[in-house]
């Protein structure tokens, strides 16, 4: 930290990323990312005529791609706002809706990011622990009057809230934005999209990294009122207007015109998913029940910390978080079933079966 950095950010907290090594070859199971490559019209987009295009500035708009958008999610373009991944519109979120002195609820288990740009913009963060069983009490935050961030599904639990909690939520909060992170919905939640047409303070952010194969194309996009949207595209033409490169455009709106693809994919991981449980559970593993592409285990007979490391050392990356509640678990993404069967193999040797 040089002497020049202003006193408010010298004490914040930033985000830790999950391990990227580029020292060797691992199965990674660490980041949520998809095992499965962009499908071939994404691919095909990412040609060398966009490349030689580079020479131009993008669309600040945004606008083949939010059409795409809107198409696919049975809402206006107007509706749709689209950004250098959905952590930058979070980031948006945060400013826009709560600022300094701004109160905001949220998970106290749930993505890290979220208390990262409460301390940023000065928020007041209300972190609200979750039940016994790791899942979230709407109750917690029914009326409560002040901004809400909810990832649903949550992470790392991969514990689902149902639509009816969220807009009992949204409902209740009408002064404030509720803002519904939807990163793994498309492995089995249930989306808020639909009643944004019926709530003006309800802001869904969803995600192409995931289950759309393009964590490194940075590609994240909100759905909510109009007027929400303009919001954030005030604070985008503050900032940058063009957050989105030629060729993250180009690949996003393909890989619309090929979601079947990306939603086989996920089904697949489903499929991948329940077979890891029901393995980890014969092996003693308490699994809670994920609608997310990855798996929160733990067991009696080793500490998270242990298996971790021991993964580790055979060439398999998971994520442990030190949080005293959850540091007997990991966060095990859920990859090919011939990974997820490596990963099990691995289990079952480091726990002397
Ligand atoms: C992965 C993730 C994000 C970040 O998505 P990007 O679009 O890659 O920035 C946001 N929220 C949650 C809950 C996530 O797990």
């Amino acid at each position: 930290m040089s002497r020049f950095l202003q006193k408010g950010l010298q004490s914040l907290e930033v985000y830790t990323p999950g391990e990227q090594p580029q020292d060797k070859q691992y199965i990674k199971l660490n980041t949520n990312e998809s095992p499965y490559p962009p499908g071939p019209k994404t691919l095909a987009a990412i040609n060398r005529q966009e490349g030689e295009n580079l020479r131009l500035y993008s669309d600040p708009e945004c606008t083949a791609l939010r059409d795409a958008l809107a198409q696919r999610y049975g809402v206006e373009r107007g509706n749709v706002y689209a950004a250098n991944g959905s952590d930058d519109i979070l980031n948006f979120a945060f400013w826009a809706f709560c600022g300094s002195g701004g109160k905001v609820r949220f998970p106290e288990i749930s993505y890290g990011f979220y208390s990262v740009f409460a301390d940023l913009h000065g928020c007041v963060a209300e972190p609200i622990p979750l039940k016994e069983d790791f899942s979230i009490d709407p109750g917690d935050y029914a009326g409560v009057n002040t901004f809400v961030v909810i990832a649903n599904p949550n992470a790392p639990t991969g514990l689902a809230l149902s639509l009816d909690a969220v807009e009992e939520i949204v409902k209740s909060n009408p002064n404030h934005v509720v803002l519904i992170d939807e990163a793994y919905v498309d492995f089995g939640g249930e989306s808020a999209v639909p009643l944004t047409k019926k709530y003006e303070n309800l802001l869904v952010v969803q995600t192409f990294s995931k289950s759309r194969s393009m964590a490194g194309g940075r590609l994240g996009f909100a759905i909510g009122n109009r007027g929400l949207i303009e919001d954030l595209e005030r604070l985008k033409y503050s900032t940058n207007p063009y957050c989105l490169n030629r060729l993250t455009l180009a690949a996003g709106t393909a890989a619309l015109l090929e979601d079947g693809y990306y939603m086989d994919n996920c089904k697949k991981i489903i499929a991948a998913r329940a077979w890891t449980k029901a393995a980890l559970e014969a092996l003693d593993f308490t699994v809670l029940p994920s609608k997310t592409n990855f798996l929160f285990a733990a067991s009696k007979k080793i500490s998270g910390e242990e298996l971790y490391r021991k993964l580790k050392e055979r060439g398999i990356l998971v994520r442990h978080f030190g949080k005293e509640r959850i540091k007997n678990y990991n966060r095990i993404t859920i990859g090919t079933q011939a990974q997820m069967e490596a990963l099990v193999q691995a289990v079952r040797e480091i726990m002397g079966g």
